[in-house]
């Protein structure tokens, strides 16, 4: 019997809104595709959003499914280093600045996660319809622990401006 524990799936939000952000998104999608010990197993189509607890131009958002075998905190220690590889800048006292990338961690399996870093599932993914309308795409009964199915989330996000982007 192997020992080895069985991957979660873990559930990715993308979002940009500062640069060409769906050129961005199409790159690091690549580049979680080559994370150490990732395999992607899934992406949604990309969303164009209203900034939402943000500001700036409209954003372009999307989530993607990975499996991995990289610990919650070795993977965030991933996603920050391509954010900053791809010049995210964090300007001081302000929350929530427009940005070039967003990389969350919105799923990890049904896992609940509470460190001083990582708080999973992502705590204020229920209300966004830019993480929603991708997360439904790729998983239509998606339940988010602690709070229920995504798709009721989403009935009450319906003054959010989102629209796909149709390739
Ligand atoms: P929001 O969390 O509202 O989407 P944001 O993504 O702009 O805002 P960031 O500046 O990217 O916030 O991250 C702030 C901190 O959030 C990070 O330093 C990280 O340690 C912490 N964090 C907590 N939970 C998560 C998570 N599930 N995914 C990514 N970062 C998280
Ligand atoms: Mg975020
Ligand atoms: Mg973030």
């Amino acid at each position: 019997m192997s020992n080895q524990k069985v991957e979660e799936l873990v559930v990715l939000g993308l979002g940009a809104n500062l640069g060409n952000p769906l050129r961005m998104l199409e790159l690091v999608l690549g580049e979680i595709a080559r994370l150490p010990q990732t395999v992607l197993a899934a992406q949604s189509p990309f969303y164009r959003t209203a900034p939402v607890d943000s500001s700036g131009p409209d954003y372009v958002n999307a989530v993607c499914a990975v499996k991995t075998r990289l610990a919650p905190e070795a993977l965030l220690d991933e996603l920050q280093r391509l954010e900053n590889v791809h010049g995210r800048v964090r300007p001081a006292g302000v929350r929530n600045a427009p940005r070039t990338l967003d990389l969350d961690i919105l799923l990890w399996g049904d896992e609940v996660i509470c460190t001083r870093r990582l708080e999973v599932p992502h705590p204020r993914m229920h209300e966004r319809a830019f993480v929603l309308r991708p997360l439904l795409d790729i998983f239509p009964q998606c339940s988010i622990p602690g709070k229920g199915r995504a798709a009721d989330w989403l009935e009450k996000t319906l003054d959010q401006r989102i629209s796909k982007i149709v390739s």
